[in-house]
C-alpha cells in the first residue's frame, strides 16, 4: 500500500493531507468539515458537516463522523452541495464555440447544420468530451445530451465513448440530424439493438424526438412511428419546442410523462396546461433561448409546470457549460419581469438546477440531494476565492446563484470518484484535449469551404 505525505501550505490554513489511491478513495471516504446544503428538507443545511461516502453511495451525513481508517478529505471553508443537474445539452457542437456570430450566415441554427454535416465520428468525440468536461469542471454532475448529429453508429458510438470517458453522468439521447427527410424515421433497429445491450451504468440511453414541427401529416406520421417504437423500449424521451411548434406538439396527441418538453417558448397557458395534463416535464435554457431570441425567460410564464429543470443547451451556443449563469438570469428576469425585487427565492432557483432537475427527468431518486442512500454527486465550492464568500448568516442560496460561478467550482466527485480536487481536473490532458478540439474543427471548416459558410 503506498501512501504520499504532501506537506499542503494552501491559502487559508495549513494542513497535512493524505493522497490516499483512487482505489481507497472508491471504496470509502469521508468529505469533511464543509458547509453541507443538502437541497433535501429531511437533512438540512449542516454549517459544519461531515459526509460518508462508501461505495460510490452517500451512506451518512452528520456534523461529525468517526469512521476509522476511512481517509478524510478536508472541505473546511467550501461550500459543499448536491452535484448541478444539467436537464439539456448538445455536447457535440462544444468545439464550434465563437462560431456563432449573429450574421445571417453565421446564426446558430445554420452554422449548426453547415458544419454538421461535415463531422466525422472523431470530431463528434473530440467535441463531446471537450463539452462534457466543461461541464464537469464547471460543477455539474448529470447531463442530458441530445445528439442531433446521428449520421450513423459510427457517430453515436463516438458521443457515447467520449461521455464514458469523461466520468460524468448522463443520459444520451439517440436523435436524428439536420438532413434527415422530415418522412423519414430515425434508425429504429439500431435504437432497438442499443438498447437490448446498453450496459453502461453511468451513462444511459433515451430518445432526442424531432418533434412534430409545423405539424405536417407527414411529421406527425413520423412521430408517431417513432414514439411507438421507442415506448415499446420503455426509453424516456426529449423534444424541442417553441414559438409556431409549441401548438402542433400540444395538438399531437403524442405527449405523455415520459416526454420532456425543451423550451416551450412562446407557449400560451392553455398549451402549458396540455403539456402539465399529459405528466410532461420542461426543461429551461434561459442563457441560449434569450441568444437565439425566443424572449426574455421567466419562470412565471411557465406556472402551470411542475416538474422543471434548468439547462445550458450546449457549451457552444451557450458560450459555457455554466449553470450558475443559468440561474442568475433566471433570477435576474423574474425580478426584473414582475418589478418585484423579492422575486424569486434564490433557493427556488438553486432546486430548479438540482433537486427539481433530478426530478425532471425521473431520476431524484438516485441524485439532486445529499441524501444517505443517494449516489454520490457532490461539488464543493471555494468560498476563499474573489467573488465568493465570506458565508452570510442565513441561506447561503443566494450566494451562489448570484456570486458562484465555474472558476469557484473547487471539488467534484461523481458517483463517489473524485473528477476535481482543489481546483483542478484529474485524469484529463487539458493541453492536449484543447489541441484536438482546434485541430478537429479547423479540419470540420476546411471539408466544408472554410469560414465563414458560404450559403448552401
Ligand atoms: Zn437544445
Amino acid at each position: 500500500m503506498r501512501r504520499v505525505i504532501v506537506c499542503a501550505a494552501y491559502a487559508w490554513a495549513l494542513t497535512f493531507s493524505v493522497t490516499p489511491s483512487d482505489a481507497q478513495e472508491r471504496e470509502a471516504v469521508v468529505l469533511g468539515g464543509g458547509y453541507v446544503m443538502s437541497l433535501d428538507p429531511g437533512v438540512g443545511d449542516l454549517r459544519q458537516g461531515d459526509i460518508l461516502v462508501r461505495n460510490g453511495a452517500i451512506a451518512e451525513i452528520a456534523p461529525r463522523i468517526e469512521a476509522p481508517g476511512v481517509t478524510r478529505i478536508d472541505l473546511g471553508g467550501k461550500l459543499v452541495l448536491p452535484g448541478l443537474v444539467d436537464t439539456h445539452t448538445h455536447l457535440w457542437t462544444s468545439s464550434m464555440k465563437g462560431w456563432f456570430q449573429n450574421t445571417p450566415q453565421t446564426a446558430y441554427f445554420d452554422v449548426k447544420a453547415h458544419f454538421g454535416r461535415h463531422f466525422t465520428p472523431e470530431d463528434v468525440r473530440i467535441g463531446t468530451y471537450y463539452g462534457a468536461v466543461e461541464t464537469l469542471a464547471s460543477g455539474v454532475t448529470t447531463t442530458v445530451d441530445f445528439f442531433h448529429n446521428n449520421r450513423g453508429t459510427d457517430f453515436f458510438e463516438a458521443n457515447r465513448q467520449a461521455l464514458l470517458e469523461s466520468g460524468l453522468r448522463a443520459r444520451l439521447l439517440f436523435g436524428a440530424h439536420d438532413d434527415m427527410p422530415a418522412d423519414e424515421t430515425v434508425h429504429l433497429d439500431r435504437l432497438g439493438t442499443l438498447a437490448a445491450g446498453w450496459r453502461d451504468g453511468r451513462v444511459t440511453l433515451g430518445f432526442g424526438w424531432r418533434g412534430p414541427g409545423t405539424g405536417s401529416p407527414q411529421q406527425l406520421a413520423t412521430g408517431r412511428t417513432e414514439l411507438t417504437a421507442v415506448r415499446a423500449l420503455g426509453l424516456p424521451i426529449a423534444v424541442h419546442a417553441s414559438g409556431k411548434t409549441v401548438a402542433p406538439l400540444a395538438a399531437s396527441g403524442l405527449l405523455g410523462p415520459d416526454v420532456q418538453i425543451i423550451h416551450a417558448t412562446g407557449a400560451s397557458p392553455e398549451e402549458l396546461r396540455v403539456f402539465e395534463e399529459a405528466g410532461a416535464s420542461l426543461a429551461l435554457t434561459p442563457v441560449t433561448e434569450q441568444r437565439v431570441g425566443y424572449g426574455v425567460i421567466a419562470l412565471r410564464d411557465f406556472e402551470p409546470m411542475r416538474r422543471i429543470g434548468l439547462g445550458i443547451d450546449g457549451p457552444g451556443l451557450a458560450g459555457q457549460a455554466d449553470l450558475f449563469a443559468n440561474m442568475r438570469l433566471l433570477a435576474l428576469n423574474e425580478a426584473g419581469r414582475s418589478g418585484d425585487e423579492t422575486a424569486p427565492s434564490p433557493r427556488r432557483v438553486l432546486e430548479l438546477a438540482t433537486r427539481d432537475a433530478a426530478r425532471s427527468i425521473g431520476i431524484d431518486d438516485e441524485i439532486g440531494t445529499l441524501t444517505p442512500g443517494k449516489r454520490a454527486d457532490i461539488i464543493a465550492l471555494d468560498l476563499q476565492d474573489l467573488g465568493m464568500g465570506p458565508l452570510p448568516d442565513g441561506d447561503p442560496a443566494a450566494l451562489v446563484v448570484y456570486s458562484a460561478q465555474p472558476a469557484h467550482v473547487d471539488f467534484v466527485m461523481v458517483d463517489g470518484e473524485i473528477r476535481k480536487r482543489d481546483g483542478r481536473l484529474r485524469k484529463v490532458d487539458v493541453p492536449r484535449l484543447l489541441d484536438d478540439v482546434a485541430r478537429s474543427i479547423r479540419s470540420v471548416a476546411s471539408r466544408a469551404g472554410g469560414w465563414p459558410p458560404a450559403s448552401d
